[in-house]
């Protein structure tokens, strides 16, 4: 039996405060230590300013002087087909939502699933039937990957919501894509899953849920079979969501249920984005290649914003761009409790 721990390292620093006429004064930061990976992450620079209303419509509008390839009366023209053996329909499509391959490919099976059919779409005009949908549409690309190569590795499901989340085009869409080299973060999951089981015999996603549920505090509740928590080391600059799917392991075995669940959940994460001026996220999924990799599917909404709203100034800077350390300027515990109404059962 291994507890889970959640290391915190506070740090005080004192200087002489000139807007406190050169008083002395203290100001608290932390550092904390993921419970999986060990990776750190700083809370910090607690005075960021309100958040400004960002005018969508100048955006919208931008976004469409040399149209939109992802616009209904285009897509069908411009984007890619599947090669018959993938799609013998060309596209994959389930409600609004439609699966093409990337132009742009990350790895040799990599596609784009457009969301809706609206250009614009606000964070509260998302409804879970366009989630589950476009979700519905990506696993059904997997699955056909899978049938071909009967192996897909980790079905990764990505997302850029809005130009400060990296979207190069404001049609809400993902990146979806097949591949064995998952990336370094869910790598270093993915070791650490694999070691954490070897060393305690357990699964490290139900050890976290299991603390996080009995704790209370970042615990948010659940959609379904679909577990909510605010992650103890976020990697946005004003904070994550995660969600677990308890007992799957790959991407392939997530059910409709699941897909409509974790839609479920997200559109209260969006509501909650709507209330706050929270107007661009980051969306992706976590899953491992087989129960083999110890690793629960798990997804992170990680909210995106900017540093100085006048100068545009973005939220990655060197810290995290270059020494690869997150900060955030709001205690998870603090987003948790302003999230978790959103979650409350009616
Ligand atoms: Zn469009």
């Amino acid at each position: 039996m291994t507890t889970m721990e959640f290391v915190r390292i506070p740090r005080l620093t004192r200087f002489l405060d000139p807007r406190q006429n050169y008083g002395e004064t203290t100001i608290e930061s932390e550092i904390r230590l993921d419970p999986l990976t060990q990776f750190s992450g700083r809370i910090a620079h607690f005075a960021a300013g309100p958040r400004p209303v960002v005018d969508l419509d100048a955006l919208n509008q931008a976004s469409l002087v040399h149209g939109c390839p992802f616009c209904p009366e285009m897509v069908s023209r411009v984007t890619p087909k599947f090669v018959p053996d993938i799609a013998p329909e060309g596209r994959f499509s389930e409600g609004e939502a439609l699966v093409f391959p990337n132009l742009s490919p990350y790895d040799a099976h990599s596609a784009v699933t457009v969301i809706s059919r609206a250009h614009l779409m606000r964070t509260h005009d998302f409804t879970v039937a366009h989630w589950r949908n476009a979700l519905i549409a990506s696993a059904n690309y997997f699955r056909a990957v899978n049938h071909v190569e009967q192996h897909i590795g980790y079905g990764l499901i990505a997302g850029n919501y809005m130009p400060m989340a990296g979207a190069s085009l404001l049609h809400p869409h993902l990146q979806i894509y097949a591949t064995d080299r998952p990336g370094n973060f869910l790598k270093a999951q993915i070791d650490a899953a694999r070691h954490y089981h070897q060393a305690t015999g357990d699964v490290f996603w139900a050890k976290l849920l299991q603390s996080e549920q009995e704790a209370g505090v970042r615990y948010l509740g659940r959609t379904g079979a679909v577990e909510w928590l605010v992650p103890f080391v976020p990697l946005s600059f004003i904070g994550d969501v995660e969600a677990l799917f308890p007992e799957r392991y790959s991407i392939l075995d997530l059910t409709t249920d699941d897909l409509q669940d974790f839609a479920q959940g997200l559109v209260q994460v969006l509501r909650y984005m709507n209330d706050t001026n929270l107007y661009s996220f980051n969306i992706a999924f976590y899953p491992g290649q087989s129960v083999e990799d110890c690793t629960w599917v798990h997804a992170r909404i990680s909210f995106r914003g900017m540093i100085n709203p006048v100068l545009n100034s973005p939220d990655v800077s060197a810290i995290r761009q270059l020494y690869d350390e997150p900060f955030t300027t709001v205690f998870p515990e603090e987003v948790a409790a302003e999230l978790k109404p959103y979650f409350a059962r009616a």
